[in-house]
């Protein structure tokens, strides 16, 4: 059975709003008897002084100040999760740390445990740099210099700019684990044009194949022409993003011939994995299953990895963390340990491919149970996850877990599912099945994919030549 889909879409979008006026509501109702703990600004990102309210109780996300936490820090923070909240913690796709189901009354308690365990929050306008820099033999540059330089030189300006709270600034100078295909409102990512002659390219809005490249600049041209973006974003207004500047008049003030010869996107690579860090180093990256582990298997797993000699651990993108210390033999044997607390291990584990959001139970918004669903999917669509193609699984149309397109997206609706194909959680769906119907509507498509596929060809490349139609014909089917 497949519904109306005005109808749908009109109730989905009013359940939403409401679901999501509610949650402000509360947060502030929640808020008004703890002074310390202030209210979230709708757009604003969820911190230790401003959490967000869901379905689980406080959220909070956070970007220590140090590249990493040594194993002491994690422990610390996962001894907090679990006095201070429901002990789910998360890293989230830009690789942030996400503690939740915290009250109003205990937020005090946990800033405490945080600050005593050394571990500074990020405050002021994002700016990400790939997670393995400084220690990436194949970083063209020092990305976390120039981006220690460019917070000092924003935090002199007087006055300060006022940004939009999500604002994301990348420096990337490249290496193994890239932030290439991580969005952005300005992005630097460095060239190398000579031997010894490094050039960073100034793009805007998206990723690094789908942002537009303004300019190539020196390293000490760099920072002072991102601060002048700023300056002209917060002339436009609060919530003003990358997009939202004139492309055409920056690029005829920076004059720089060939940008475009310049952005060009490295090879991906995935962080779960060991990577080779060069003389003998190397980082274990590991994924805990869905973006999400508990308190007391993180704490078990972390007394393994101490065992065998971890000392840091840094939150990656793509909601996986990155063991530092170990040697080869030790990292193999973490590896295989990982498993048992939880954690996926392999680059190929079908997993990888499924972008899953809290979904409901942890979330107010969510309009299904996205975990319960995507442990369905890895046991019923073995053909659709062949690692060719991301599956999104949202629990509304926010598409908290994975912001871009996804090839398929199962976007949650007060009666059923949208499925959305090459597209984000909010955009318009080309289908929408029933509740009680996901798991034959996917097997259907598998089904599809499995009797078309030609040898040779991934699922991405055989749902591509089928067509949106022949997909709304297997999804409908089921
Ligand atoms: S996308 Fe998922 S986590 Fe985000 S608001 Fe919607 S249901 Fe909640």
């Amino acid at each position: 059975m497949s519904f109306g889909k005005d109808g749908l879409m009109a109730m989905a979008d009013r359940q939403i709003m409401e679901e999501h006026d509610i949650s402000l509501r509360g947060d502030v109702a929640a808020v008004a008897c703890v002074s310390n703990v202030p209210s979230m600004t709708r757009g604003a990102c969820p911190s230790l002084s401003a959490p967000m309210i869901t379905g689980d109780g406080l959220l909070v996300r956070l970007r220590p100040t140090t590249p990493g936490l040594t194993i002491g820090q994690f422990r610390a923070l996962a001894q907090a999760a679990e006095r201070h909240g429901n002990g789910l913690i998360e890293i989230t796709a830009r690789g942030n740390l996400q503690l939740r189901g915290m009250t109003a009354e205990n937020m005090a308690g946990l800033a405490e445990d945080i600050a005593h365990a050394d571990i500074i929050p990020e405050t002021g306008v994002t700016i990400e740099v790939p997670p393995l820099s400084g220690l990436d033999p194949l970083e063209i540059a020092d990305a976390r210099e120039l981006a220690a330089l460019l917070r000092e030189q924003i935090a002199a300006l007087d006055p300060q700019p006022e940004l939009a709270p999500k604002l994301a600034i990348i420096i990337d100078a490249g290496g193994r684990l890239n932030l290439d295909a991580i969005t952005a409102d300005i992005r630097l990512r460095a060239a190398r044009i000579a031997e010894n002659s490094t050039m960073w390219v100034l793009a805007i809005g998206g990723t690094a194949q789908t942002a537009k490249a303004l300019a190539s600049l020196s390293t000490g041209q760099s920072i002072p022409a991102i601060i002048e973006l700023l300056k002209a974003l917060a002339l436009l207004g609060p919530r003003a993003r990358g997009r939202d500047l004139d492309v055409a008049s920056l690029r005829k003030q920076y004059q720089s011939p060939d940008v475009s010869a310049l952005s060009m996107a490295d090879q991906y690579v995935s962080p779960t994995g060991i990577h080779p860090l060069g003389s003998d180093r190397l980082a274990l990256g590991l994924r805990p299953s869905f973006g999400q582990i508990h308190a007391r298997d993180l704490l078990r797993f972390l007394a393994v990895a101490e065992d065998a000699g971890a000392s840091e651990i840094r939150a990656a993108p793509e909601h996986a963390i990155l063991v530092l210390g170990l040697d080869a033999k030790a990292a193999k044997a973490v590896q295989l340990a990982a498993a048992n607390y939880g954690f996926r291990t392999r680059p190929d584990d079908p997993s990888n491919h499924l972008e899953v959001c809290a979904g409901a139970g942890a979330c107010a918004s969510a309009f299904y149970p996205t975990k319960a669903a995507a442990a369905d999917l890895l046991e019923l669509v073995p053909e659709l996850l062949d690692g060719s193609l991301t599956i999104h699984l949202s629990g509304c149309r926010k598409g908290c877990a994975h912001p871009g397109n996804s090839a398929l997206t199962i976007v949650g609706a007060p009666m059923g599912y949208g499925v959305v194909v090459n597209g984000s959680a909010s955009s318009e769906p080309v289908a929408y099945i029933g509740k009680e119907e996901l798991k034959s509507a996917l097997a259907e498509m598998n089904r599809l994919v499995r009797n078309n596929k030609v040898a040779g060809e991934s699922t991405k490349e055989c749902l591509t030549r089928l067509g949106t139609d022949a997909i709304v014909t297997a999804l409908r089917q089921g």
